[in-house]
């Protein structure tokens, strides 16, 4: 053996390991997502096992769902941590709120706690005449991540002050005017939605919200068989026999014992035996009937050759 172990060369070797990691996965390469970004580079997060290889942000809603359910039965079976769990669940309702908010600003909720630093960012505003409570909810919590991003995470003053000076006015001015009172449960109609649009904050761990994915997953229906009694998909079917005409086929047996007994073991299952004796019966019944004949001298052959 070479430097290689068993390949030979370096090439082979690649190769090889490039096919493996394909086929363990019926033919998805299971190493990065692959979707292409809007930056035009493919995306390099690790894929979830659910769907066609993509990671979660990119592999659809049927997935994500799947995604989802996998991880709520690891929560339920103590594979991962309630914390981990809540922080999953509180990262969708997060991003549930903020898809809505481009169509309502003014819809309530947050997706941040400050924590300490909503003071400092309070007085910061007041100073500035502005008020984080009549703020659009959407926008004070667009502020918030942005205090967050040029005050806390990294000092940055010019991007802070172009935060107070152009981006929030704008963002003020295209949300519009706060609606009438109540108006989170009106439609854009003016009519009162069927259900009232319920938001998540940090403080209600998303126990209130408007998603379905919090309704337990419905139980599939079960499975169509095919087949009648001996679940023998596309097989001739063998129908159930009652009660009395078992009697009468188990009376046959007794009685052609000496034919029917090798044949009846050679049977593979209960339908193949009724079947057999059916056919003894019909026979010995029209012995001239071809139909019949041809039957039981099938079913025979089936019990001899066996
Ligand atoms: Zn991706």
């Amino acid at each position: 053996m070479g430097i290689f172990g068993q390949f030979q060369d370096e090439q082979h070797r690649a190769r090889f390991a490039a096919r493996a990691r394909e086929t363990a996965f019926g033919g998805i390469d299971r190493s990065m997502c692959g979707a292409r970004t809007r930056g035009g580079t493919l995306c390099r997060a690790v894929p979830i096992l659910e769907g066609k290889g993509r990671c979660l942000r990119h592999a659809g809603p049927h997935a994500a769902r799947a995604y989802r359910e996998r991880q709520r039965q690891q929560f339920l079976s103590g594979k991962i941590s309630a914390e981990e769990w809540n922080r999953a669940e509180a990262r969708r309702a997060a991003n549930r709120l903020t898809l809505r908010w481009q169509k309502d600003p003014w819809l309530p909720g947050r997706t941040i706690d400050l924590g300490d630093a909503e003071d400092a960012l309070r007085a910061m505003l007041r100073a500035r005449g502005v008020n984080v409570d009549v703020l659009p909810p959407a926008v004070a919590d667009w502020l918030r991540w942005r205090y967050r991003r040029t005050q806390i995470d990294r000092q940055s003053e010019s991007a802070w002050l172009r935060v107070l000076n152009d981006q929030l006015p704008e963002r003020v001015r295209r949300a519009g005017p706060r609606p009438a009172s109540g108006a989170e449960s009106q439609s854009e109609t003016g009519l009162p939605l069927s259900r009232p649009a319920r938001t998540w904050t940090p403080d209600a761990h998303g126990a209130e919200t408007f998603s379905k994915r919090h309704n337990p997953d419905q139980p599939r229906a079960p499975k169509v068989r095919r087949g009648k009694g001996y679940l023998r998909p596309g097989r001739p079917r063998t129908q159930a026999a009652s009660d009395d005409e078992l009697d009468s086929l188990m009376a046959l047996y007794r009685e052609h014992r000496a034919i029917v007994a090798p044949m009846w073991k050679a049977c593979r299952s209960e339908g193949d035996r009724l079947a057999l004796l059916r056919a003894l019966r019909d026979y010995l019944a029209a012995p001239d009937d071809p139909a019949y004949r041809d039957r039981w001298f099938a079913a025979a052959g089936r019990g001899m050759s066996a």
